[in-house]
């Protein structure tokens, strides 16, 4: 038993793309992310767990910790810090982020993106916003995740929208055993409301005299539940392809033109949440189905860093160190 299902994770781990796509399901995705969305077992968290004479538990890949069921094992894996954060092993971040600039990319939104992304510190004048002081008093100057260099006004009544992308998870653990977070299995969304405060908070102070510019909050949970801004967002890239394909409707706009208007409108709303919720579910199960896996992290040369979509004059080193 233990032999077949260690095979099967050798024989995956060779297979595993250097690239990852953050707008494709495998199979194994999907059943996983089928099994989450149920509250299963996963069987690969289940063989990790269990402790035979012959075999100790699978350590996690992270931190070499064991964990006594399938669950705790999940919740680990949903809530270890290497899977977050920009340039770590699962990159969940950084996934969604490059599903929000795919979506800009699809309806002609030009973007540039101030995060560490795909192995590159992109420190665009374009995200760069003011200073805040984080937790411990010290004072950081702060980037957005992604601008939206020409987005209509009237979305987010700001002349600069930028964006910041963050997934939360509604678990965490009490001495060591998963719990639900922020009484989010008795308030739905509570995962994102504590995100809100901390961001407002945050963008507040970083965008303080800054009066036409706007961060939008792109939080989703692990479950799927998005934060407003991010139904605002994808509501405004709906918008701007219809524009773009149909003409803005206005008072004498036939009723045929104001048909089409509205079809582009939806299929192009529901193709980008697609995008989203499956760059989501791949996250999920990517961790939930590796975290057993020895941590390696990727190795990614500067040279294969895609050009942004549609920049305007690049901003120059000099540029840059002159603003700052
Ligand atoms: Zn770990």
């Amino acid at each position: 038993m233990y032999v077949h299902i260690h095979s099967i994770s050798v024989s995956y781990v060779s297979s595993v793309p250097t690239r990852f796509k953050s707008d494709t399901l495998s199979s194994d995705n999907f059943r996983t992310a089928m099994r989450f969305s149920l509250g299963l077992d996963q069987p690969v968290l289940v063989a990790a767990a269990t402790e035979t004479a012959d075999h100790p538990r699978q350590p996690c890949g992270h931190c070499g910790v064991t964990f006594p069921t399938a669950e705790h094992y999940q919740t680990h894996a949903l809530t270890v810090r290497a899977g977050t954060a920009g340039g770590s092993t699962y990159n969940t971040h950084n996934h969604i982020l490059e599903a929000v600039a795919n979506c800009a990319k699809a309806v002609g939104v030009a973007y540039a993106i101030g995060t560490t992304f795909q192995g590159v510190r992109n420190a665009d004048g374009n995200c760069r916003l003011g200073n805040y002081t984080d937790g411990h008093g010290v004072q950081r100057e702060k980037y957005a995740d992604i601008a939206f260099l020409d987005m209509p006004q009237r979305a987010f009544n700001a002349q600069l929208v930028y964006g910041d992308v963050t997934h939360r998870t509604v678990v965490g653990t009490r001495g060591g055993d998963p719990v639900p977070v922020h009484l989010a299995h008795l308030r739905a969304g509570a995962a994102l409301q504590v995100a809100d405060a901390e961001k407002t908070l945050m963008y507040d102070q970083a965008l303080r005299g800054r009066q036409n510019e706007k961060v939008a909050i792109l939080g989703i949970e692990a479950g799927g539940r998005m934060h407003k801004h991010f139904h605002r967002l994808i509501d405004t890239f709906a918008k701007f392809k219809a524009d773009a394909d149909a003409g803005t409707p206005d008072d004498n706009t036939s009723p045929a033109s104001i048909k089409f208007h509205q079809s582009v409108f939806s299929r192009t709303k529901s193709l980008l949440m697609g995008r989203i919720q499956v760059a989501r579910v791949k996250c999920v199960a990517e961790r939930i189905m590796h975290v057993t896996r020895p941590f390696s992290r990727p190795q990614v040369s500067p040279a294969s860093r895609p050009a942004p979509a549609r920049l305007g004059p690049a901003t120059t080193r000099l540029q840059q160190i002159r603003r700052i």
